[in-house]
């Protein structure tokens, strides 16, 4: 797999994403560095970040050893809770940057929306204006709700690029993804295989008749599945054998009926929290 042969998708800021990517929720600082150097080896170009992930300074350095330029990566990083309003916005991107080793990110994206706080306009506000000094060239949110999406953009005027939900085979999240499509905005989804907490396999036996009738894993033919229905991924693995699986989904595809059996395991079922009370 070489990295030129990840599909890109264009975001409203006329900026390219590679559509698969590689996610660093819950790999350890100390191991951050020599993961993301394997994912580069793998063929990965697209690393999806935050600051809660508490790896920031391990995944700037391992694209900086790369040897590979700066621009032919795709780097995101999102703002926490705490960092919400105007001023928290601009220190902690600034903070970001400085742990990342970079003079701009590729995304940035207000981790959740956080409704009982109340500040995601005023975060959002400040976000155009960090993508005004080029400080992130793409800018978005993630956990939003329909109507945290209808207030920034009412009070701002601005679409954010994406939105990054949980979505997986138990959770789709049809209505959310179509109001997001009408407006130009990507989905990406996190947990795209389940997070590890359920086993699909066990959980949607339509998944493994499937896959052999591919000679593939269920988790690619989830993966498959995602960008086939135009989703932004960026699963998550420590193993280098498990990055190369990941990313081996380009060379084949799923028949109209696949995508319609998988779309059918839908149960609205979150393996994670509730944006709407999650405070
Ligand atoms: P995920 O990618 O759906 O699942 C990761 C789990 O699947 C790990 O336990 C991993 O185990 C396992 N796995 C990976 N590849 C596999 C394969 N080929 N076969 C079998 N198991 C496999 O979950 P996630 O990490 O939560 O989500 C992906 C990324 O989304 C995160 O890393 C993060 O960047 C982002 N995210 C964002 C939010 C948000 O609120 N915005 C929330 C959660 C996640 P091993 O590591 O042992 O291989």
């Amino acid at each position: 797999m070489s990295a030129a042969t990840i599909p890109t998708l264009l975001l409203n800021s006329g900026h390219a994403i590679p559509q698969l990517g590689f996610g660093v929720f819950k790999v350890d600082a100390t191991e951050t560095e020599r993961i993301v150097a394997d994912a580069i080896e793998a063929g990965y170009r697209h690393f999806d970040g935050a600051r809660i992930y508490g790896n920031e300074e391990g995944l700037g350095r391992a694209i900086a050893a790369s040897g590979i330029p700066r621009e032919e990566f795709f780097v995101t990083t999102k703002l926490w809770k705490d960092d919400q309003g105007r001023h928290g916005a601009h220190a902690a991107l600034e903070a970001s940057l400085e742990r990342l080793g970079m003079e701009s990110v590729d995304l940035y994206l207000i981790h959740w929306p956080h409704p009982g706080l109340g500040r995601a306009v005023e975060t959002w506000l400040a976000f155009e204006e960090l993508a005004a000094q080029g400080l992130a060239h793409s800018i978005g949110v993630s956990n939003f709700r329909q109507e945290d999406l209808a207030a920034v953009i009412e009070a701002s005027g601005t679409v954010p690029a994406v939105n990054q939900i949980e979505v997986h085979p138990l959770l789709q999240q049809p209505v959310l993804r179509e109001f997001q499509e009408a407006l130009g905005i990507r989905t990406e989804a996190w947990g795209p295989l389940g997070q590890g907490k359920v086993d699909l396999a066990v959980e949607a036996p339509v998944l493994v008749d499937i896959a052999a009738a591919h000679e593939r894993t269920v988790a690619q033919v989830v993966l498959r599945w995602h960008l086939q229905e135009g989703r932004i991924v960026f699963p998550k693995t420590t193993s280098p054998e498990r990055m190369r699986e990941n990313l081996a989904v380009v060379d084949f595809a799923l028949t109209d009926d696949e995508l319609a059996a998988i779309r059918a395991l839908d149960q609205g079922r979150r393996l994670g929290p509730d944006p709407a009370i999650y405070d």
